[in-house]
């Protein structure tokens, strides 16, 4: 691993998966591990997370973003393994699935509070998502961001102001409206998706990419993608073209297999 050098505050990160077959966001600096999300079977995070040559008995917190179960599934199991404390929101935790079976060690706040995890800082922010009280998170480590916008229908003003000086970008970019039109999907399901509670599409990650892009920031990895309606190739395009003259480098996580340990620094 490389080490810290003279002031410099690195977070690293891999997606362990993302998308609608579970979701883990694996988040390390020089001191504290942490996940966001949880929507992995114990054995996958554990396989997963070997291949990116780390290790889960050492996490300090999973940061817990809504209840659906590409986000929770493998909470109870983790819970009861190894017991790191789980954050979310009174409504996410109100609102999980029974099958989760007991769980240990939750912990609640309301939307707009920050919790410390070692020297992460992580502030939620209220998305519009279609479930009960869904959140994000901006994390702070020693004077690095690293924004996350996850499972959201449309980019809030909020949104926006919450994710404006990352240092890293980790987007939604579920799905391309013509495909998504097009697709074999019942017209409930397209709606559902389409509709500003739903998920993000790649024009609307594009222009909220555009509006938080900065000379400051170093690394976007977008994530969620549809393997029906969407491409890594279309949603790195739409990146791309939102960075304009800004060499930053744009990365998609797979549904499957983790990504390589992404850096950012101050
Ligand atoms: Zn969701
Ligand atoms: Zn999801």
């Amino acid at each position: 691993m490389r080490k810290c050098l003279g002031g410099e505050a690195l977070i690293q990160f891999s997606l362990l998966g993302s998308g609608s077959s579970g979701n883990a966001l694996l988040i390390k600096t020089d001191t504290t591990k942490i996940l966001v999300d949880c929507g992995l079977s114990y054995r996958q995070l554990r396989l997963r997370s070997a291949e990116v040559g780390e290790t889960i008995d050492d996490l300090a917190g999973v940061l817990v973003t809504h209840e659906h179960s590409d986000h929770v599934n493998g909470i109870g199991v983790l819970t009861r393994k190894l017991g790191p404390p789980v954050y979310m929101s009174r409504g996410t935790y109100h609102n999980l699935p029974k099958s989760l079976g007991l769980l240990k060690g939750i912990e609640c706040f309301e939307p707009g509070d920050t919790v410390t995890l070692g020297d992460i800082e992580a502030t939620s922010f209220s998305v519009a998502h279609d479930a009960a009280d869904p959140v994000s998170y901006v994390l702070r480590a020693n004077g690095t961001i690293l924004g996350i916008a996850a499972d959201l229908g449309h980019a809030t003003a909020l949104v926006r102001q919450r994710l404006a000086g990352a240092h890293g970008l980790i987007l939604e970019s579920n799905y391309c409206p013509d495909m998504l039109r097009q697709s074999s999907y019942p017209f409930q399901v397209q709606q559902r998706i389409n509709s500003s509670s739903g998920h993000l599409s790649n024009r609307d990650m594009s222009s909220l990419l555009a509006h938080v892009a900065h000379d400051e920031l170093q690394q976007v990895v977008l994530i969620h993608i549809s393997d029906e309606n969407n491409t890594h190739e279309l949603a790195k395009r739409m990146a791309v073209q939102a960075l304009g003259v800004r060499a930053v480098p744009v990365d998609v996580a797979p549904q499957d297999r983790p990504t390589n340990l992404f850096e950012v620094s101050s």
